[in-house]
């Protein structure tokens, strides 16, 4: 796997250093990706298009906020086909769906829309033409995460989820020379090469995948808050607990020297005995998080004399996806 390569790396001051030494790092790039965008967007254009009730199979993408402001509009989520009336508009998640799914959703003669990130999709193709070329295909991921159970889904005979270097112990392949290992999306860089690395131990004809699995998005977070967080006395990272990459940006914030890092969907979860002695606080936040969920944490802190915001920039995103084509006619600027 190829680490990405940083475009820019620095701070940008947006305010004169404070007399109390408490200053504020935003981590850059943080929030949404492009992924995620379209999936939110997906659903916003589907409820324009055809109207409320439009069902969403499992959450759109792993954010509390997100879920409930589309739930307000008229989203119905459910967690599976057979929820939903016959004949009615389901939208497939950012995270993916199996082959199991679409055919169910047929069966049920639902007008399906497909969110699934196209950076998903890829994972999906890789699973399917290595089952093709009957490899036992090793998908490094967490179990029960949607993500993997729709790709272990393309190719079940096929796929072996390890979750983690840990669980490689207990990996068994036919044949050792035909082995790839492919991963989650959303997955922590540096732990996922702990488990590549225990594999290819096992297995020293170990394949890599044709391309990171690891998406770029998922890299960059991790980078921007690498560079950030031994600066930090605190880090917060604005995040749902069922959002793996935004679990995963706490323990890298943790790991690369910050000394504490905290989880919270908004800036009212932050309690304030974590801000004690504490003059650097780092904020990021997952790739499912709308920027509003961030400035409410910028504000509570400068609520309490953090004033000086920099930002810390590791690389620029320009990355666009259409819109599933259904939809396509109205994209907004
Ligand atoms: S985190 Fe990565 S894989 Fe997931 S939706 Fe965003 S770009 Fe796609």
């Amino acid at each position: 796997m190829s680490a990405p390569v940083p475009l820019e790396v620095g701070i940008t001051r947006s305010a004169g250093p404070s007399a109390s030494g408490k200053r504020v790092l935003l981590a850059e790039p943080r929030g949404y990706c492009a992924g995620v965008d379209r999936a939110v967007e997906t659903v916003e254009k589907a409820l324009d298009k055809y109207g409320a009730p439009i069902y969403v199979r499992k959450e759109i993408v792993h954010n509390r906020h997100v879920v409930d402001t589309l739930a307000e509009r008229g989203v119905v989520f459910v967690d599976e086909t057979d929820e939903v009336p016959e004949g009615a508009v389901l939208v497939f998640s950012a995270h993916g769906v199996s082959p199991a799914v679409h055919e169910s959703a047929a069966a049920r003669q639902l007008r399906t829309i497909d969110a699934t990130c196209p950076l998903v999709t890829k994972v999906h193709q890789e699973a399917k033409r290595f089952a093709r070329d009957d490899f036992d295909i090793l998908l490094i991921g967490h179990e029960g995460h949607e993500e993997v159970e729709g790709t272990a889904g393309e190719a079940p005979d096929h796929v072996q989820l390890v979750d983690g270097p840990d669980a490689v112990d207990s990996v068994t392949v036919r044949d050792p020379e035909k082995v790839i290992w492919l991963s989650q999306t959303t997955l922590s860089v540096d732990e996922t090469m702990q488990t590549v690395q225990r594999l290819r131990e096992k297995f020293p004809q170990l394949q890599d995948p044709p391309s990171d699995d690891i998406c770029y998005a998922t890299q960059n977070r991790q980078v921007a808050v690498k560079a950030m967080a031994p600066e930090c006395d605190l880090v917060i990272v604005v995040g749902s607990r069922n959002s793996s990459n935004s679990v995963r940006l706490v323990e890298v914030a943790l790991g690369a020297g910050a000394r504490a890092a905290h989880l919270v969907d908004y800036a009212k979860e932050i309690d304030p005995a974590w801000l004690e002695g504490v003059e650097t606080v780092g904020i990021t936040s997952g790739a499912s998080v709308p920027e509003i969920l961030v400035q409410g944490v910028v504000q509570f802190l400068d609520e309490r004399g953090f004033h000086d915001v920099q930002s810390v920039t590791t690389a620029n995103e320009t990355l666009v996806f259409a819109l599933p084509r259904e939809l396509r006619a109205s994209r907004r600027s």
